[in-house]
């Protein structure tokens, strides 16, 4: 590509055309797509990335975003000759504000390293979820990343005081400033949140901090069904401090078992198993924990259950149901995050399975997910003996049967991993034609000349 000479602000170890950088850099978490990358480019600065943006309008070259790339829905990929920009080299946490408990990170920064930088001054960063270690703020940002500690704390929305970015039309924006309070019309920075790159590169991010949370029980339950998860729900959120309820089924705890090499916590066999974080603040928080356990064993919704008598043993309780992504990826699984309120889980799920069921009977589902918020992650393993190719024709097959069962129940094709490539096809099942044509004329405003992230989302 010859118009990378005109990059001459950038030194040459911020630019990247070798096979290898294309090949990791130009992709997500996803499996399933030929990625073709021209180039990848490694801004230090804001002002460099208002640069690359005003060089790509110039050239008509397409950009893509790029954080830690464990994206799940192909928004990251590079599929037709576009130059990705990556912020590994922006990930330095900067100008933290004491009385306001913000701090202002790059975009680049490893989210577990903001966690684990909130520790350190005594303070807390909630959002939360398996791919700690790898995914960016910026990534995180730009998917309005979710995870386990939702129905207490939210989404990273919640959490994001201001906003720095680069539009497509290259302008460089300040937005909200970290004001708790500020009446002045539309809120850029929310369109921004969840934008899956389309609209412009956030290069910098203020970050709301809270205090740490009290002392924390975990439990691990065995249940016969799901109502019954549902019953249980009903009552830990009426009588005790929830943080977390999650859901993962037999066959998702026999994965693990089998390929995590972890241990079953407990004697007798569910079909559905329950992660259960609550809060202890008060001595009777304990008692009231206890009772609806107690309530649990004696109406039959509890099967089995366990608490966790050490931080380590809460640990290796949260493995179980974290690690399930990582354990199902031998078998590279069709995979989507959907949503439906929460009280309707049970029926949406029976539903689906019946679907599946009927025009799959031999294959296998693995369902788990953040039960508490009505998110459920739904698996479908390859089966053996058929081909990648085969498998991913069939499951666009699938798509269409879970997306319809999805929009009678007025769910979201996708809670919380975006929308990206893999369900582009399907928006209109959640949102309306006029929604996706307000959407499209924000972004030409955005992006007037349609270079940010061309082709994800619609
Ligand atoms: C094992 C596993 C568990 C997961 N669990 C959860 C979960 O519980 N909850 C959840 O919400 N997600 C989960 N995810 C999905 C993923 O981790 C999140 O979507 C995460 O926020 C992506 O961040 P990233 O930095 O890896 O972004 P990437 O994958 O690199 O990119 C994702 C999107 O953000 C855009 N982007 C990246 N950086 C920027 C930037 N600086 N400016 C503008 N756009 C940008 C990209 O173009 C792309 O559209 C999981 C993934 C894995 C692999």
């Amino acid at each position: 590509m010859t118009s990378l000479n005109e990059l001459s602000f950038l030194s040459a170890d911020q630019i990247k055309t070798d096979s290898d950088s294309l090949k990791t850099y130009g992709k997500d978490w996803t499996s399933y797509f030929d990625i073709k990358a021209s180039a990848i480019l490694f801004p230090k600065k804001t002002e460099e990335v208002a640069l690359i943006v005003q060089w790509a309008r110039k050239n008509k070259i397409s950009l893509i975003p790029s954080g830690g790339r464990t994206g799940l829905s192909g928004a990251a990929c590079a599929l037709n000759g576009e130059v990705v920009v990556s912020f590994e080299k922006m990930n330095q946490i900067k100008n933290f504000n004491s009385i306001e408990q913000t701090v202002v990170c790059e975009a680049g920064v490893i989210t577990e390293a903001l966690q684990n930088w909130a520790v350190e001054q005594q303070l807390y960063y909630p959002v939360d979820f398996a791919a700690r270690g790898s995914s960016q703020i910026g990534g995180n940002v730009a998917t309005n990343a979710g995870g386990i500690k939702v129905i207490r704390y939210g989404m990273t929305r919640n959490w994001i005081a201001g906003l720095k970015v680069v539009t497509g039309a290259g302008e460089i924006l300040d937005l909200n400033n970290a004001l708790i309070k500020n009446a002045t019309g539309y809120d850029l920075r929310h369109l921004m949140i969840g934008s899956e790159g389309t609209l412009g590169f956030v290069t910098e991010v203020t970050i709301q901090l809270t205090n740490p949370p009290p002392p924390l029980q975990v439990l691990f339950l065995a249940v016969p069904d799901l109502d019954s998860i549902m019953n249980i729900f009903a009552e830990f959120k009426k009588h005790t401090r929830i943080l977390a309820f999650e859901m993962l089924s037999e066959l998702a705890m026999k994965y693990v078992a089998q390929n995590g090499g972890l241990n079953r916590p407990l004697e007798n066999a569910g079909q559905y198993y329950l992660v259960i974080e609550t809060e202890k603040v008060f001595p009777e928080d304990e008692e009231n924990i206890l009772k609806v356990f107690e309530t649990g064993l004696e109406k039959g919704w509890i099967i089995d259950g366990t608490m966790a008598q050490s931080e380590q043993q809460a640990k290796t309780f949260w493995r179980i149901r974290e690690d399930i992504t990582e354990c199902l990826s031998r078998y590279t699984p069709y995979k989507n995050d959907i949503s439906v309120t929460t009280s309707q889980v049970p029926a949406f799920m029976n539903d689906l399975d019946q679907v599946l069921k009927t025009a799959y009977p031999k294959w296998e589902v693995v369902w788990f997910g953040h039960v508490g918020d009505g998110n459920l992650h739904i698996s479908i393993l390859r089966p053996e003996g058929m081909t990648k190719e085969e498998f991913v024709k069939e499951c666009r097959k699938v798509d269409e049967l879970l997306f319809t069962v999805v929009r009678k129940y007025k769910g979201s094709i996708s809670a919380e991993h975006g929308v990206g490539l893999t369900k582009k096809p399907f928006l209109s099942f959640t949102r309306s034609a006029s929604e996706i044509e307000i959407m499209k004329g924000i972004k030409k405003v955005f992006d007037p000349d349609n270079i940010m992230n061309p082709g994800k989302v619609f």
